[in-house]
C-alpha cells in the first residue's frame, strides 16, 4: 500500500481524528483491504466541492484509489468502531464489520464530516462476514441517501461508489463496490448501548462529553447536560421519523445500530418508498412479523430511544430510581412531539397554515379514504397540489368528493391566499420519490450492463424533488401491479 500517494495530487483531505481520542475500546485500528482492480463509478461533484474536495483529483487513478482504500490519504487514521445494537429486538455486539472510518473532514466552511469506506474489509468486528459489499446495494444506498437529501430530509451522503474488481459472493457470484459514505458522525445509539454494557461509567461519560460536543454544543455547559443529550436526541428523532412518515419513507431495519445520535437517517438496507399508502407496508424480506412496517415506526424510534434512554441512566441521575423516572417522562413525551410534529406536517401538506382542532379530522379521513382506494401516497397529494383529480380510483369516489369540500371550506379559514397555500404545497409534497420500479430499473442497468445512464438520470431529477418539472411527470407514474408486492433485500 503507497502511503505517500497523496502527497503528489492536493485533493483537500483535510483530516482530523477526534474519535481516536476516546478509550481504545471504542474502535480498532485497521487498514482497508486492498482491492484488485478499482474503477470510479459515480462521484458526487456538488457533495465533494462542499466537503472542500478536488472533483480532478479524487477521479485521478490516486484518488480511485483512496476511495477503494487501496490507499490512505495523509492524515487519515483509519478505525473500525465498535457499537452494540438490538437487531429485531435481540441484544447483540456489532461494531463495523465492513466499514472503516478513514477520519473526519474538516470543510472549509469549518464543518466535520466522517468520510467512512464501506466494504473495505474485514475488521475485528466481522464476525463471519467477509466485510465487502456488492455494486447494487452499494448503488442502492447512493441513490436513497441523496433522493432523502433532496427531499429536504436529514440523512449521511454518498460521496462515491468504485467497483473493486472482484467478486463477492452472496446467493450468487455478485461484483464488489466500495461505497464512500459522509455522515456528521457514525455515533449510534448501539454505541451508547455498547458502553453501557460492556464499559465502565467513566467511559460512557467520555462518550456522553464526546456527542454532546460534537453534535450538542449549545447544552454541553449545561449542569444536566446529559438529561439535555437525551431530550436534543429525542426532539431529532421526532422530526425524523415525523419526516419519513410525511414523504412515505420505509427504513426497514429501525435496530437500535441503525439510529444514528445526529438525528440523520442511516443505513439503507431494504428500505423503499411506499407506493399505496398502507400503514402495514413492509418491504424487507426479512422483517417476517412486520416490526418495522411503516406505521410502526414511530412505535419503533420511541423504544430505539427508551433503549438510548436506559444506557444513559448512570448519567442522569445518581439515584437509579430517579434517574428511571426522569427519562421514562422523556420517553412517553416522545409521543406528543412526534405527533405535533406529523401533524403540522401534514397541514403544510394540505396547504394549511393555521390550526383548527377540524384539521386532525380532515386529515386521518382523506388517509382513510386513501387506504380503502389503494391510493398512492406521494400521488394523491401531488394531484392535490396541482389540482390533477385523476387517474385514481379515488379521486372519483363520493367520499372523495365531499372530504374535498371540507377541505375547501377549511382553506378559507386562513388570512393566506389560494396562491400561497399552493406554494406550501408544492414545498411539502414532492413531485416524485425514488420509486422502487425506477430504482430497480437503474440498479439493474448499472449492474448487468454497466450502463449508468437511467441512474444517472434518475439522481438528477431526484436531486430536486419539489420542482414539478416537465422531466419529472414520467417519474410519477407507477409500477405495473406485476411488480407488486415489491421486496427488498438485506443489501449485504
Ligand atoms: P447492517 O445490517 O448493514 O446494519 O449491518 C449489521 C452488522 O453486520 C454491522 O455490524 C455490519 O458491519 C455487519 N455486516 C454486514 N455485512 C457484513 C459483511 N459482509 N461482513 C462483515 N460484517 C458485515
Ligand atoms: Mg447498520
Amino acid at each position: 500500500m503507497d502511503r505517500n500517494i497523496d502527497n503528489r495530487i492536493n485533493m483537500g483531505w483535510n483530516f482530523d481524528n477526534s474519535y481516536i481520542h476516546l478509550p481504545e475500546k471504542f474502535y480498532a485500528k485497521q487498514n482497508p483491504t486492498p482491492v484488485a482492480s478499482p474503477k470510479l463509478i459515480i462521484l458526487n461533484k456538488t457533495l465533494a466541492e462542499s466537503l472542500g474536495l478536488d472533483i480532478h483529483g479524487l477521479q485521478s487513478r490516486d484518488g480511485t484509489a483512496i476511495l477503494a482504500g487501496n490507499s490512505i490519504p495523509e492524515g487519515a487514521l483509519p478505525i473500525a468502531q465498535a457499537y452494540a445494537g438490538h437487531q429485531f429486538g435481540h441484544f447483540t455486539m456489532l461494531g463495523d464489520g465492513r466499514a472503516l472510518l478513514l477520519g473526519e473532514q474538516i470543510t472549509p466552511q469549518g464543518e466535520r464530516f466522517d468520510i467512512q469506506l464501506k466494504g473495505s474489509g474485514r475488521t475485528p468486528y466481522s464476525r463471519g462476514g467477509d466485510g465487502r459489499a456488492a455494486l447494487g446495494p452499494m448503488l442502492r444506498e447512493y441513490i436513497i441517501s441523496e433522493a432523502m437529501n433532496g427531499l429536504g430530509i436529514p440523512t449521511t451522503r454518498s460521496l462515491a461508489v468504485v467497483t473493486t474488481g472482484e467478486s463477492i459472493i452472496r446467493e450468487t457470484v455478485l461484483p464488489g463496490a466500495i461505497l464512500t459514505r459522509i455522515a456528521a458522525s457514525h455515533i449510534r445509539v448501539g454505541t451508547f448501548q455498547y458502553i453501557s454494557a460492556y464499559g465502565r461509567v467513566e467511559e460512557l461519560r467520555l462518550l456522553a462529553e464526546y456527542t454532546l460536543q460534537r453534535h450538542f454544543p449549545n447544552v454541553a455547559a449545561d449542569e444536566n447536560r446529559y438529561f439535555r443529550l437525551l431530550q436534543e436526541v429525542i426532539k431529532m428523532q421526532a422530526e425524523l421519523i415525523a419526516r419519513w412518515q410525511l414523504v412515505g419513507f420505509v427504513h426497514g431495519v429501525m435496530n437500535t445500530d441503525n439510529m444514528a445520535i445526529s438525528g440523520e437517517s442511516i443505513d439503507f438496507g431494504p428500505c423503499a418508498f411506499m407506493d399505496t399508502y398502507d400503514p402495514a407496508t413492509v418491504f424487507s424480506s426479512i422483517d417476517h412479523y412486520g416490526r418495522y412496517a411503516y406505521g410502526n415506526q414511530p412505535k419503533i424510534a420511541a423504544w430505539n430511544l427508551a433503549r438510548f434512554a436506559e444506557a444513559l441512566l448512570p448519567l442522569i441521575h445518581s439515584d437509579q430510581d430517579e434517574a428511571l423516572r426522569i427519562a421514562n417522562e422523556e420517553i412517553l413525551g416522545f409521543d406528543t412531539i412526534y405527533y405535533g410534529l406529523w401533524l403540522n406536517g401534514m397541514r403544510a401538506k394540505l396547504g394549511i397554515f393555521n390550526e383548527k382542532t377540524e384539521d386532525e379530522s380532515i386529515i386521518t379521513e382523506l388517509l382513510s379514504i386513501m387506504q380503502k382506494y389503494d391510493a398512492d401516497f406521494t400521488n394523491t397529494f401531488r394531484g392535490l397540489t396541482i389540482d390533477e383529480l385523476c387517474g385514481m380510483e379515488l379521486f372519483d369516489t363520493s367520499e372523495f368528493a365531499q372530504w374535498k369540500e371540507k377541505w375547501k371550506t377549511r382553506l378559507t379559514k386562513q388570512q393566506e391566499s389560494k396562491e400561497e397555500s399552493k406554494q406550501l404545497m408544492r414545498d411539502n409534497n414532492p413531485a416524485i420519490i425514488p420509486r422502487n420500479h425506477r430504482v430497480e430499473e437503474a440498479l439493474d442497468a448499472a449492474v448487468k450492463q454497466e450502463d449508468y445512464s437511467l441512474m444517472e438520470k434518475l439522481l438528477e431529477v431526484l436531486s430536486n424533488p419539489y420542482a414539478y418539472s416537465v422531466e419529472q411527470d414520467e417519474y410519477s407514474t407507477l409500477p405495473p401491479p406485476s411488480t407488486r408486492p415489491y421486496r427488498t433485500f438485506c443489501g449485504t
